[in-house]
């Protein structure tokens, strides 16, 4: 098959085996590559009820079927298994330079399995692969100083998966990196990585992806650069990139402020793109890209890429921090130790309203940057406050009596929409395979950014969900980038070339809802239920006193009506199973809820 390279490569660290297995032909025909080659994966190799960090917990990494070409966007890596933050699955993306360099070594998908006895870096060189010992050279660095030794180690050139130091302690957010500021932030599958003992994954490949016919191919993809990716609709991305859209979010009040008590700002422009502007020194793009979102600050003395809206957003205006190099500083920790700035920002966030409302004692204030810079230390070492931190929100505010404090769903911190001021969101974010997310269904981007929709209103959010969550689905599988407009003529323009014929958005929507059914056939398997599908209560009931959504709110009685409407569109019945009927439209009648394929 053109695209692929046919082979998955199984790594089994309690046996300290690498073995070599050829792609599931069928499978790469129904379930692409990226998200859907990972769940179907995942869905076979994890027993059904295994805990999270158990070794019997896969951690996959699956290329996209574009990652190595010159298809825009596509060098991205899905990583996945089940989420020590979530218990449902987990699939986190990661841009850089890592997925096209595995595909160079020859190999779609890597399955990590076991669990080391010392810990072991993995070194992959096309056909050889090799189990390192990482005590006391490699296990304990930061990003930085681990990808420096692994470059002046194995070569230049050699790319590099790795876990901080917050993932070897299992803080349940920890998050993998490469290419040092590059993060496949939530879910925590850094401390999946770092249950296996194994600090890094090292690859480096000398080969080619083949594309059939390269001449149409590459004609194709200059047509789209230049007719679809380097256009006004995108040119944001490098001239702004994300933190582009922060005076919007906060002006609607979805901003999360001062721990989800409001949603208005009043520091927003201190931390916005302009300032941030009057600081940046360069931008940066992943392999693969001409978009070049990544936005390089310098602060006196020290270099951040970041930070992004999300960052800003959790790590500023939710803890009151309108001081840009302190956000920046925030954000340069949590990348060295592997912390997903977006649950750490939260909990941070939460940590300082507990203190506020006198149910903690940590010495950390809403806006006050002393205590809020040594957290992510704390967090990452297990030190003083930092092991109830390293809890997350949903634990850590259980542990101190205030569970209506916490804005997660299914354990995983709510990202930078607050759903008060962007109704849709609360229905995506409820309805999400791996907690709440922003990058399955993104309401917010037709109500607060394009302004064609009312944001308090729950009118026709259940159709857009679906249809959202089933074409990230299939773009995720891809894989591509969120950053860009992207639609189904773009993904077909290169599926034509991966299936050798034309498609319809149909057929990719079609795909795409088989692989957000497997997903949800895995979740259920694994115990989650229609009471998981849910908001917090004041998410749903209190409004915010102040700001651009005052007094707005979403109401539980609305909430359940949506929340019915979406299973409905779904071919779910009432209490959120897939039927049968569903089940045999999709091709997915062999994989029963409890079953395996
Ligand atoms: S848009 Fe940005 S994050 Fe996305 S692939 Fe390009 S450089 Fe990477």
């Amino acid at each position: 098959m053109h695209f692929y390279t046919g082979q998955v490569l199984r790594l089994d660290l309690t046996a300290q085996r690498a073995t070599v297995e050829p792609l599931d032909e069928d499978w790469a025909r129904l379930f692409v590559g990226g998200k859907g080659l990972l769940l179907r994966h995942l869905f076979d190799e994890l027993p059904a009820g295994t805990e999270a960090l158990a070794p019997q917990n896969p951690l996959i990494l699956a290329t996209g079927p574009f990652a190595g070409t010159a298809a825009a966007t596509c060098s991205r890596l899905a990583v996945g298994c089940k989420s020590p933050a979530t218990g449902t699955l987990l699939d986190s993306y990661v841009g850089g330079s890592f997925a096209p360099e595995l595909k160079f070594a020859g190999y779609d998908v890597v399955l990590v399995t076991g669990r080391a006895s010392e810990p072991v870096l993995v070194l992959i060189e096309d056909d050889s692969v090799q189990f390192v010992p990482a005590e006391g050279e490699f296990w304990g660095l930061e990003t930085s100083a681990l990808e420096a030794l692994v470059r002046e180690r194995f070569g230049p050139r050699h790319k590099v998966l790795s876990t901080g130091p917050a993932g070897e302690r299992l803080v349940p957010y920890a998050c993998l990196s490469t290419d040092q500021f590059h993060k496949a932030g939530r879910g925590g599958a850094g401390a999946v990585m770092g249950s296996k003992n194994l600090k890094a994954v090292v690859v480096r490949g000398h080969g080619a992806v083949a594309v059939g016919d390269a001449s149409a191919f590459a004609a194709d993809m200059l047509r789209l650069q230049n007719d679809a990716v380097l256009t006004p609709d995108n040119a944001w991305t490098w001239e702004e990139g994300t933190p582009a859209i922060l005076d919007a979010v906060s002006a609607a009040g979805a901003l999360p402020t001062r721990n989800w008590r409001t949603g208005t700002f009043a520091g927003s422009g201190r931390i916005d793109s302009e300032a941030l502007l009057r600081v940046r020194s360069k931008i940066r793009a992943c392999t693969q890209c001409p978009l070049a979102c990544r936005q390089v600050h310098t602060f006196g003395d020290y270099v951040c890429e970041g930070p992004e809206f999300e960052t800003l957003g959790l790590c500023g205006a939710d803890c009151g921090i309108d001081d840009l190099a302190a956000v920046a500083a925030f954000n340069m920790a949590c990348d060295e130790l592997g912390l997903d700035t977006i649950s750490t920002g939260a909990v941070v966030g939460l940590a300082m309203d507990l203190c506020a409302c006198g149910a903690a004692d940590y010495g950390l204030a809403f806006g006050d940057t002393a205590g809020y810079l040594e957290a992510p230390h704390l967090i990452a070492s297990g030190e003083g406050y930092g092991a109830e931190l390293a809890l997350g929100a949903r634990a850590l505010a259980a542990l101190k009596g205030r569970p209506d404090l916490a804005a997660e769903v299914k354990g995983l911190e709510m990202p930078a929409y607050d759903p008060r001021g962007t109704f849709g969101m609360g229905l995506a974010y409820a309805t999400s395979d791996r907690g709440a997310c922003h990058m399955r269904a993104f309401t917010a981007g037709d109500d607060i950014l394009g302004g064609s929709a009312a944001a308090d209103s729950l009118a026709g959010r259940a159709r857009l969900v679906v249809d959202q969550q089933d074409f990230t689905s299939i773009a995720w599988s891809g894989v591509w980038c969120a950053n860009m407009a992207l639609d189904a003529a773009f993904l077909g323009a290169h599926f034509r070339h991966l299936w050798g014929r034309e498609t319809t958005a149909d057929e990719l929507l079609t795909a795409g809802a088989r692989i957000w059914n497997l997903g949800r056939l895995l979740n259920l398997r694994e115990g989650l239920s229609r009471a998981d599908d849910r908001l917090p209560e004041r998410i749903v009931g209190t409004p915010h006193p102040d700001g651009g959504a005052a007094g707005k709110v979403i109401g539980a009685g609305a909430f359940e009506e949506a929340l019915g409407e979406y299973y409905a569109l779904r071919g779910w019945d009432a209490e959120g199973v897939p039927t049968d009927a569903t089940l045999r439209r999709l091709s997915l009648e062999r994989l029963r809820e409890g079953g395996r394929g």
